[in-house]
């Protein structure tokens, strides 16, 4: 569960995030959909705990910057950042020292396996392509079984196989009763996933649908979604 209470973010006088409050349960999947610079990223990393921010952000009733938290919260950025000098498989063996994790191989064989990594895990981080690097980031994050996860923008650069691939490991830690947030600028790219989306523009949040309530009345997102977004870029010329 995610529970995030009147966060705002200033970059300097530049306010980033503005004021946002809203919730994400146990095993439910929530998108954060905006144009590129809405703030999406911004939210995500002051989740992470990356960030200073103002107002409170709890992971399962902890204080975000708490180790209880961070214990539990995995996050994919947006941009990969592997370790250099550390291969695919030490980058898992890291992480299980890291988090203290206890018969964790099968799982971190079982995670390269589905990013088809098993033939690179002795090659560096800094020999894998860009979108190798996501999928180690991605195996990183949940080698742990976090019970929230953040995802920023992760299907951007990712190959079919490996969104396919991605999609069902969503599925399965939802079924877990894991809370997911997914940043993007695509809706149609996580239509089949969502349950809960926020629509944001200029560091706000302008708008929170559930899928049962749309799919209920019809309303079209996308149309929405544009409808949100065009009409403060029309309110900005
Ligand atoms: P999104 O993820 O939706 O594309 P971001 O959260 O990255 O948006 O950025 C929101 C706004 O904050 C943008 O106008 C961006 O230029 C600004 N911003 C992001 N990071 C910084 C930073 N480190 N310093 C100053 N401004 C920033």
């Amino acid at each position: 569960m995610l529970n995030v209470s009147h966060l705002t973010k200033k970059y300097h006088r530049f306010t980033a995030n503005e004021n946002l409050t809203f919730m994400v349960a146990d095993g439910e999947t929530a998108v954060l959909a905006g144009p590129n610079g809405a703030g999406k990223s911004t939210a995500i990393k002051c989740i992470a705990g990356l960030l200073r921010f103002e107002g409170e952000i709890e992971i399962c009733g902890f204080k975000n910057k708490s180790r209880e938290a961070k214990q539990i919260l995995g996050y994919v950025p947006e941009i990969p950042a592997p370790f250099e000098l550390l291969t695919v498989w030490e980058h898992m063996e890291f992480i299980a020292r890291a988090y203290r994790l206890t018969d964790w191989e099968d799982r971190a064989r079982e995670l390269v396996r589905r990013m088809e990594l098993t033939d690179k895990k002795d090659k560096l981080g800094m020999e894998l392509s860009k979108g190798m690097q996501q999928k180690i980031s991605i195996c990183c994050a949940l080698l742990p079984r976090p019970r929230a996860v953040l995802f920023d923008e992760p299907l951007v650069g990712l190959d079919p196989h490996a969104i396919k691939e991605l999609k069902a490991m969503l599925g399965e830690m939802k079924k877990d009763g894991t809370t997911i947030i997914i940043s993007t600028h695509m809706l149609e790219s996580v239509e089949d996933i969502w349950d809960r989306v926020f629509i944001m523009m200029n560091g706000r949040i302008e708008a929170e649908r559930e899928r049962k309530k749309v799919e209920e009345s019809g309303e079209n997102l996308e149309e929405l979604f544009f409808s949100i977004t065009e009409k403060n870029r029309e309110d900005k010329d």
